[in-house]
């Protein structure tokens, strides 16, 4: 197979689960069960003649593991496999993703519409864009008016997450999507919180899904990774050459790495929604907790519209301790920070085990408190991604700080 070929596990009708451990499978002469790992920089040819043709694209095969790796390759068919796309390409990070995928859309005196509270470093790395003249706007996630309202002559992308971190809201993906095809831009959706074992938006009518891969996809928190994921044009004519010649590339071991993890990546999914559902509905029992942010509880504003399109609620919730001020509802914030033995104290998330931030102090930190309050990250919020241990040691673990 070569780099540039499509992915046929599609054709071949098999279901997820089957998809996950199987496609882009491809066994060398030795017969090896599991997948090989090719570390190795370039490859040989046969002859000059084949070496000028495989240069020329006339020929198909591997040339050099900046742009096509079969190891890459074996992520990039299997990870393709699973969010319905023609094509994938990985990348060395997610951020080299959501940067490979702004160079290819846009040049300068261009416009980007992005959703309000996405990724802390996407907005830097969308204001480092404006030093190239690459504009963009902000708006809320789950008002598709003002999406429609944000769009100007110029636009060339529209970017969001969904669920939205820490707050957990959702972005309405046919509608926003809908409203992208109107335009003809197009949609990109970063799919890390839900991973295509919940949702596959580029189904619900999004153009490009990217990925952190080192979050679920791997999801035992061991490499980093990224993904771009769309139509074959789009990967041949727009990002392949941002790849090759920018070089954001994922290493061989990395890709490894990121194609087992996808093998468990379905169970993995559906144990830590499973979970956080647990505490979630644990933590609305707790007196001293306000709300319960997390998109599988029938108190989420936008349960119903996360139920139509995610196939359950992903590991991340947040919640919010009541206090008399500001400053008693840090503390109490912090009490629950300190008392935990078993869960981590980081800011990361994707990973087996459970992890616990103070956004406001963390994350939001350098925000004004004016914006903080106005993106609705108050000093009473905590956001757990539950992990894969017993919810009812992590129920026991936050009941410390919590009495
Ligand atoms: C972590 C993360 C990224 C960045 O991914 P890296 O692999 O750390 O570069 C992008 N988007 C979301 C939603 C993330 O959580």
């Amino acid at each position: 197979m070569s780099e540039d070929s499509k992915n046929d596990d599609l054709e071949a009708g098999y279901r997820f689960d089957t998809r996950a451990v199987r496609a882009g499978t491809e066994r060398t002469h030795f017969g090896e069960h599991t997948e090989a790992m090719f570390l190795t920089s370039s490859f040989v040819h046969d002859s000059a003649e084949h070496a000028a043709a495989k240069f020329a694209g006339e020929a198909e095969g591997y040339i050099y593991s900046r742009f096509g790796n079969p190891t890459v390759r074996l992520f990039e068919n299997r990870l393709a496999a699973l969010e319905g796309a023609e094509d994938c390409r990985a990348t060395a990070s997610g951020m080299s993703a959501i940067m490979s995928v702004l160079m290819s859309l846009t040049k300068t005196g261009d416009h980007v519409v992005c959703s309000q509270g996405v990724f802390g470093t996407t907005i830097q790395l969308f204001s480092l864009f404006t030093r190239y003249g690459v504009e963009t706007s902000y708006v809320p996630l789950a008002d598709p008016d003002a999406w429609q309202a944000a769009i100007r002559p110029n636009t060339r992308m529209l970017f969001l997450e969904t669920p939205s971190n820490p707050l957990t809201e959702v972005a309405d993906l046919r509608a926003i999507a809908a409203i992208a095809k109107r335009h003809g831009i197009p949609l990109v959706v970063d799919n890390c919180f839900c991973t295509p074992a919940l949702q596959r938006p580029l189904e619900l009518g999004a153009d490009i899904v990217v990925h952190s891969a080192t979050k679920y996809l791997d999801g035992q928190g061991r490499v980093i990774g990224g993904a771009v994921l769309g139509s074959g044009k789009y990967m041949n004519d727009a990002l392949q050459p941002v790849l090759r010649y920018c070089g954001p590339t994922l290493s061989a071991f990395n890709a490894w790495m990121l194609a087992k993890g996808l093998e468990t990546l379905s169970i993995r999914m559906q144990k830590h929604s499973e979970n956080a559902l647990t505490v979630a509905r644990w933590l609305e029992m707790q007196p001293g907790v306000e709300r319960v942010r997390y998109p599988w509880l029938e108190s989420h504003p936008q349960h119903a519209l996360a139920r139509a399109q995610q196939g359950a609620g992903g590991a991340v919730l947040a919640f919010e301790l009541a206090g008399a001020s500001d400053a008693e509802r840090r503390a109490n914030a912090w009490r629950v920070v300190d008392g935990c033995r078993l869960l981590s104290i980081t800011a990361n998330l994707g990973d087996v085990k459970s992890t616990i931030t103070h956004p406001a102090s963390t994350t939001h930190g350098r925000m004004s408190p004016a914006a903080r309050a106005e993106a609705g990250i108050g000093e009473g919020m905590l956001r757990v991604a539950v992990g894969l241990e017993d919810p009812a040691d992590i129920c026991e673990d936050l009941a410390r700080g919590l009495e």
